[in-house]
């Protein structure tokens, strides 16, 4: 099934707000295991709406639309797609009670043209908003299904999840599940080489490779008659890059980032961590702290940016600095040691380089940086060249600087972590 989305909003058309809701909707679109082949934009504009619409009822099976489903004048796209298809609008007595509800919840009252919301084209079906005061609606015409959703994200996505998604595998008679299989230390292109033979025969499930910061994630998604079928034929691909990647791979869950991987696997063998920052500045600190719960592992981070501030809270020798440069393995390596001397945890990470945009040289380029860690008195260092502007170069350090760390500590631990389950 073809399908083709519309966002509608002038806000939109000037820039004004990002398209998050059309990178949402084909994203799930194609893992519903639709085709998505067209996304338009269009202003609160009647007319032309009226052309996008027609447009997209000859070349698609399903057409979603979001936005302009709100109370006021300019809202208009329930009103176009009901023209659309010659369907009346229709006081819903039950959404009415919704908005009667949704306002006394609130202490507000509602002002004359919510009432506006209410009103539903004959036939169509209704799909609950908790969030909002305007229903989700479908609407058929001549064979092609108009899905109209409201315009905020934090109404469109519960809509989509909970009522659209089942819809789409009703009508479509298929489910898709797909389960993400997470890596890091490792290059997208060594994956792909990696994998190779599995991309060349893929069929259902199908496999896809997604490069984020330091991360490469693949995507099984397999297509079955139910939810429990698809998920059974995800099961042996997954298996096998399991074992493929038996170090890289961190992860099988959704949920799972690489901080609270490394949270979990400190935590498991009773370990602490601190750390000592200087071109990071404190950003390895900041996403390990986005785990709950982490300050059962994590104990202390310092962010030690001049050579002074390294030589006093971390005690990297003055020669060491003098001699090979703030941005060294050497400096590096002092770090980690003073790290855990001072803090007396099992485990420290330091990270040093050049984030740039200035500053560079032939011997030290923007991009240099030296990541290390302790684990229990064995030292690693490691030395990276990071490309893109400063923040860019800082995320990659962050990431490669955990990264470093879990598989230090899978050395330690002297298993995979897949190897205790
Ligand atoms: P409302 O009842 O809030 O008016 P609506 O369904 O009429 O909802 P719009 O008026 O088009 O939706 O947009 C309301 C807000 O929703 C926008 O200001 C914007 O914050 C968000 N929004 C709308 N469309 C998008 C989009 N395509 N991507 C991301 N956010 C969007
Ligand atoms: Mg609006």
């Amino acid at each position: 099934m073809i399908v083709e989305l519309i966002s509608v909003g002038t806000e939109i058309l000037l820039g004004n707000i990002v398209n998050t809701n059309a990178a949402y909707l084909s994203e799930k679109c194609a893992g519903s295991g639709l085709s998505c082949f067209f996304q338009t934009v269009v202003g609160d504009n009647e007319e032309r709406l009226m052309m996008v619409l027609k447009t997209a009822a000859e070349r698609s099976d399903i057409v979603i639309l979001s936005g302009g489903l709100g109370p006021t004048e300019d809202d208009l796209t329930k009103e176009t797609v009901a023209k659309y298809c010659r369907k009346k609008l229709l006081l819903n007595e039950e959404w009415k009670k919704h908005i009667e509800e949704y306002f006394a919840r609130r202490n507000v009252k509602p002002t004359d043209n919510n009432w506006k919301q209410a009103m539903v084209p004959e036939g169509a079906i209704v799909l609950d908003n908790p969030n909002g005061t305007a229903p989700g609606l479908i609407l058929e015409q001549k064979g092609c299904r108009f899905i109209l959703l409201p315009g905020p994200p934090n109404e469109l996505i519960p809509l989509f999840e909970n009522s659209v998604k089942p819809y789409l595998e009703k009508i479509t008679d298929s489910a898709i599940y797909s389960q993400t299989v997470k890596l890091c230390g490792v290059g997208e292109s060594a994956v792909e080489t990696k994998i190779k033979d599995l991309i060349d025969a893929q069929s259902n499930p199908t496999i896809a490779t997604y490069a984020k910061t330091g991360e490469v994630h693949l995507r099984v998604t397999a297509k079955g008659t139910d939810a429990k079928e698809a998920k059974k034929l995800t099961k042996p691909l997954v298996k096998e890059l399991k074992s493929r990647f038996e170090t890289e791979l961190y992860t099988t869950e959704e949920e799972v980032t690489l901080e609270k991987a490394v949270i979990d696997m400190l935590a498991a063998n009773g370990m602490t961590l601190t750390c000592a920052e200087s071109c990071t500045g404190g950003m390895v600190v900041a996403r390990l702290v986005n785990v709950p719960g982490c300050s059962e592992v994590l104990k202390s981070g310092v962010v030690t940016y001049s050579n002074k501030a390294k030589r006093k809270l971390l005690g990297v020798k003055k020669s060491t600095l003098q001699k090979h440069g703030a941005v060294s393995a050497k400096t590096a390596e002092e770090m980690v040691k003073g790290a855990v001397f001072t803090s007396k945890c099992d485990t420290a990470i330091a990270t040093t380089g050049l984030a740039g945009p200035d500053g560079g040289t032939k011997e030290n380029p923007v991009g240099l940086v030296f990541i290390a860690c302790n684990v229990k008195g064995a030292i690693t260092v490691e030395e990276h060249h990071f490309s893109g502007d400063r923040m860019k170069i800082r995320e990659s350090a962050t990431a490669a600087t955990l990264a470093l760390l879990r598989r230090c500590l899978l050395e330690y631990i002297g298993k995979t972590a897949f190897g205790k389950n």
